[in-house]
């Protein structure tokens, strides 16, 4: 029998934790349950994808910078992804704020909602947390996140899932050293990483085996800890505004991805479709990054020496899903408390919902703590701050499920284009858990 296709056992698991989810509302001891018996098989599969996801990046960008054979190919690979990272986000917050302005969600909310919102959520413990996280990062100088970027111990960076931007600076830097040293003395050092990157790769194949799974823990969870239904339905037009965004930055992508990489859109959409699943499932780039990097390379066939560089530097600094919420949030909090925002303030918007879709962590909620700044830069006092967040608190969960799905989506469709600009956009070569499972064990009886 035909095996079920990945994409499918993902999705059938997430109905399934959502039915269960729902189901388990209806009794006292539902969420309980849910959190104490089902919640943990997510958080397992979360652990695991973060495990991996600093040691591939190791391997897999000294890799591919390896393989590149010449540093004037990198540094002209590094400043198109750059350049078309910030272009694509351009695009994500124009779209956002074109249709803040037109839908204009903050009109029709009668004081009394407002009120509710703000007394219920302005003194919950996680929105604290946020704007407590939001001000230390204010306080740090213009300069800090490009000396963030440079580690000063190897090991400390390797130990924190949040130093992505350091291992990738020391991947770069320790493969353009190889790069510079004698072929034969790097040889050596090249099959190492070139084996550990395959068996990482390997293990992103058995992890996905349990991800069906997961995403059932992990979506009955999002539904038992839902905020009251009435509250969501005060912000269903807000909500309907971050939504139509992204949809159009789906559109966007597919035109990128038919008239520019000339692949068939729909097919790519299925190619990395595990890798969005996960992204709504999880609430992280950053934990789905080792899947977007197998279905990229594997599956869409993007030649490694561009996957390896522009994915993990993408989920950390491209998230057009996120730049796009922030711009319509910041509208919509300043028309709901009644501060006004002139032409000038939505230029300010895309400027810093840029640069805070940048300083955003690839990790749930991040997107929330650095709207705060997008606020301040446009005058909203910071003893509102509480308020604005308070008011878009209990929707923001399932909008950072869909902007992390279209940040991945950009990160891939960013990746295919770089590779299609570079004559790197080969064939898809897929690589199954179990290929080489018979020829070991033939070897082993041998
Ligand atoms: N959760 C998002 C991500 O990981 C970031 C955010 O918008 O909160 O891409």
């Amino acid at each position: 029998m035909k095996k079920l296709a990945l994409h499918w056992q993902i999705l059938i698991g997430m109905v399934s934790g959502i039915l269960f989810g729902l189901i388990m509302t209806n009794f006292e001891w539902g969420a309980g349950f849910v959190s104490d018996w089902i919640a943990p098989f997510g958080t397992i599969f979360i652990k695991l994808l973060k495990l991996i996801a600093i040691p591939l990046i190791l391997a897999s960008l000294i890799k591919g910078i390896a393989d590149l054979k010449d540093i004037s190919k990198l540094s002209r690979m590094g400043g198109k992804t750059i350049f078309v990272y910030i272009l694509t986000t351009l695009i994500a917050i124009i779209i956002g704020l074109s249709l803040v302005n037109i839908v204009d969600p903050g009109k029709n909310i009668s004081q009394e909602t407002v009120d509710n919102m703000v007394a219920k959520y302005e003194n919950d413990s996680g929105l604290q947390k946020k704007l407590s996280t939001a001000g230390e990062t204010i306080k740090k100088g213009p300069l800090q996140p490009i000396v963030d970027v440079v580690p000063d111990n190897l090991f400390d960076a390797l130990s924190k899932n949040g130093a992505m931007l350091q291992v990738i600076f020391f991947s770069i830097f320790f493969a353009i050293g190889i790069l510079l040293i004698e072929p034969e003395k790097a040889k050596p050092i090249n099959n190492l990483v070139d084996s550990f990157n395959e068996v990482i790769l390997k293990m992103v194949d058995l992890i996905m085996l349990y991800s069906p799974y997961a995403v059932f823990a992990l979506l009955a969870k999002v539904i038992v800890s839902t905020n009251d239904p009435d509250v969501l339905y005060a912000l269903l037009q807000y909500g309907f505004t971050v939504l139509a965004g992204l949809a159009l930055m789906i559109v966007v992508y597919m035109l990128v991805i038919s008239l520019i990489a000339k692949r068939n859109p729909l097919t790519f959409l299925k190619q990395i479709s595990p890798a969005q699943l996960l992204a709504f499932s999880t609430s992280s780039s950053a934990a789905t990054l080792p899947v977007t990097m197998e279905r990229v390379t594997e599956h869409v066939g993007v030649n490694e020496e561009v996957s390896s560089f522009v994915l993990p530097v993408g989920a950390t600094i491209n998230m057009d899903g996120t730049s796009l919420y922030q711009a319509v949030a910041a509208v919509f909090i300043c028309t709901v408390l009644k501060h006004d925002i002139t032409f000038a303030d939505q230029l300010t918007i895309v400027v810093t919902a840029l640069l805070s879709s940048i300083g955003s962590a690839a990790v749930p909620g991040a997107g929330m703590v650095m709207l705060v700044i997008v606020l301040g830069s446009i005058g909203l006092p910071p003893e509102k701050y509480a308020m604005g967040l308070a008011l878009i608190y209990a929707i923001d969960r399932p909008l950072d499920m869909c902007r992390t799905v279209i940040n991945v989506t950009g990160d891939a469709t960013v990746a295919t284009l770089i590779a299609k600009s570079e004559g790197k956009l080969d064939n898809p070569k897929v690589k199954n858990w179990d290929d080489h499972y018979d020829d070991n064990i033939k070897s082993e009886t041998n």
